[in-house]
């Protein structure tokens, strides 16, 4: 006789290289920019560069944008002018503008990479000569070196050796959160008693939170690996749990953040409960829709294993195959705790051989990047576009209806479309 346990098949988790076919990390300059309004980013770039934030940012008409782009031209390139001189005087004509830049952020690309041009010796120059009037931070934000959520995981990196030490007792979010979503978590936090609770990024750029022994580090979004290091190596505690997507990932991670401060697991559920119970009759209508449907995640957003166990456990879908640009073992093992047994889990891309599995499989629902989208959705197969889960404020209980709307409008969607 076997016990059920026994019988269970594991995780399968397969490695998988090739062409990729993912965004670049200037996408993430969209919500850093919006989140801290006193920053500037810079992209060192070419023309794709310049294009590539325009269209994913949108037209802005009304307001000074807050991004820009030093057009490296065929000259810089080919190494016939200096690219430093240039960057310079580009760099004071802005600050002259637009006084109200506290932050500058240098973001490399794949040109200034190619041609070696070294921000990071740019920032410190720029620096010395700016002498305090503003900061300026460089990270890459190439497609060489990152995927689109990797940006801010390089944005976030830079900030860290500028945070003041501490040893104060208090609670660090860190990940970049809509402004409403972090009140809410920020009034429930104190609710459960935790009376300091800072965020990084914070929404003022010069504003930065403090970071010591006394620190616990509590990730909001599954792709901070390079930051959470720099942050332990600060002496940060890193606290692990499920991310906050869905009824359940948020309540065991405001339930983590809650046990750190030694705070009865009574009080816990005294505040949480009541959220859980509203966030499952908020999905309940969408979980009627996505229950028995066959979900495959192409990898892009490094949220793909948050995403899976939301959807499988929370709105009854199946899981054909999870993919993600990279599994940071030590950031992913409580969601990949919750995963069932069996699931086929890959890491990195090739697309090729990807797309002839989502083919062969026909599943119910693809979530993937833009770039697949549209072909998956001529041959008949609904999509939803991972990076609109970046953009959209979807953390918490409060957020979890609309989380699991997003998923089943794509159905719908297909549906309304369908004329057989
Ligand atoms: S950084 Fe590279 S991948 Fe991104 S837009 Fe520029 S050239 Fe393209």
């Amino acid at each position: 006789m076997t016990t059920g346990l026994a019988e269970q098949p594991p995780l399968q988790l397969f490695k998988e290289s090739g062409q990729r076919e993912v965004f670049c990390g200037l996408t993430s300059i969209v919500w850093l920019h919006r989140r801290m309004p006193d920053a500037f980013f810079l992209v060192v770039g070419s023309r794709t560069c310049a294009h590539l934030v325009q269209s994913a940012a949108g037209v802005m008409i009304f307001a000074e944008p807050r991004f820009g782009t030093a057009i490296l031209g065929e000259r810089d390139l080919a190494g016939l002018a200096d690219a430093n001189d240039e960057l310079d005087r580009l760099v004071k004509d802005l600050l002259e503008r637009r006084p109200e830049i506290r932050t500058l952020f240098l973001v490399g690309s794949c040109p200034s990479e190619v041609i070696k041009l070294d921000l990071a010796k740019a920032a410190e120059r720029l620096n010395t000569q700016l002498a305090g009037r503003v900061m300026v931070l460089n990270y890459s934000g190439s497609g060489i070196e990152t995927t689109f959520t990797q940006g801010e995981d390089q944005a976030l990196l830079a900030m860290v050796p500028l945070m003041p030490s501490s040893e104060v007792d208090q609670l660090l979010i860190v990940g970049t959160l809509a402004d409403a979503v972090e009140d809410r978590l920020v009034q429930l936090f104190g609710r459960l008693g935790i009376p300091v609770v800072t965020s990084l990024p914070p929404r003022r750029s010069t504003e930065l939170p403090p970071i010591g022994p006394g620190t616990r580090v509590l990730l909001a979004q599954p792709f901070l690996s390079a930051t959470a290091r720099a942050l332990v190596s600060r002496g940060g505690q890193l606290l692990t749990a499920p991310y906050p997507f869905g009824v359940e990932g948020s309540r065991a991670w405001m339930a983590a953040g809650a046990a750190a401060f030694g705070v009865a697991p009574a009080l816990v559920a005294e505040v949480l409960d009541p959220l859980v119970e509203r966030g499952q009759r908020a999905i309940a209508p969408h979980r009627e829709l996505l229950a028995g449907k066959r979900l495959f995640l192409l990898p892009d957003s490094q949220l793909e294993l948050s995403l899976a166990r939301f959807l499988q456990r929370e709105c009854g879908m199946e899981l054909v195959e999870v993919g993600t640009p990279y599994l940071d073992r030590q950031l992913l093992d409580a969601e990949l705790a919750l995963l069932p047994p069996g699931t086929r889990i890959t890491e990195g891309q090739d697309v090729e051989r990807q797309l002839e599995r989502v083919r062969a499989e026909r599943p119910d629902l693809v979530v993937c990047g833009l770039g697949l989208a549209n072909p998956l959705e001529a041959e008949g197969i609904a999509t939803k576009w991972s990076i609109e889960l970046v953009f959209s404020p979807i953390h918490g209980c409060d957020q979890a209806g609309d989380l699991a709307e997003l998923f089943a409008r794509s159905l719908r969607r297909r549906a309304a479309l369908s004329f057989s």
